[in-house]
């Protein structure tokens, strides 16, 4: 493929024009000036930026699918206390997060089946019945070996991993960490104590 025909490709390029522009330059520090640490679901609904009226330099932003405390979410965490001063963590979950609705064995199945998207009907992820051309790679089911994190019961699941940090051996006692749920419908970020 050309690439000059992707169109996401092109805007992302001449968006960037538009930003560096007007670009008047960060800051000297990579420390964020709140000393906060954020850890919250990919979803592209929430901007933790605009949730807690926060902007560049304030806080780390660490994200994956269902904001939980995986190995490399506390591989971030931790580097964001050791070297950028960060004493204050945050893990926000959300009303509606794909993870909720998901199972280690679905992910697995449907992947086992093919790579390509799979589709939401009826109330359950499929694979869409389609031709897969001969090149297209086959499904595999090395997605066995993946621990994806999905989840059933959204506040415990959110104390436990607070729990996983607190104990956890690289992260000291006297970081704050809080935990909540952003409520897709509200915009209210609701503390899960
Ligand atoms: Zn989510």
């Amino acid at each position: 493929m050309d690439i000059s025909e992707n169109a996401i490709l092109n805007k992302i390029i001449e968006s960037n024009k538009n930003y560096a522009s007007k670009f008047s330059g960060l800051f000297d520090s990579g420390t964020p000036k709140l000393r906060l640490a954020i850890l919250t679901c990919m979803d592209c609904r929430i901007n933790p930026y605009s949730i807690c009226d926060l902007t560049e330099g304030d806080a780390h932003i660490v994200r994956n699918a269902g904001a939980r405390v995986t190995e490399d979410a506390i591989r971030s965490l931790v580097i964001s206390h050791k070297f950028m001063q960060t004493t204050t963590w945050c893990i926000i979950h959300h009303t509606q997060c794909g993870m909720h609705a998901l199972s280690e064995d679905l992910i697995s199945d449907l992947l086992k089946g093919d790579l390509e998207s799979a589709e939401y009907a009826d109330g359950e992820w499929k694979n869409p019945i389609r031709k897969l051309s001969k090149n297209t790679k086959p499904g595999s089911a090395y997605g066995e070996h993946v621990h994806w994190f999905t989840f059933e019961e959204q506040e415990e699941t959110l104390l436990a991993d607070i729990s996983v940090l607190r104990d956890h051996p690289l992260v000291p006692s006297h970081i704050d960490i809080f935990g909540f749920i952003f409520d897709i419908d509200t915009g209210n970020l609701r503390l899960v104590e």
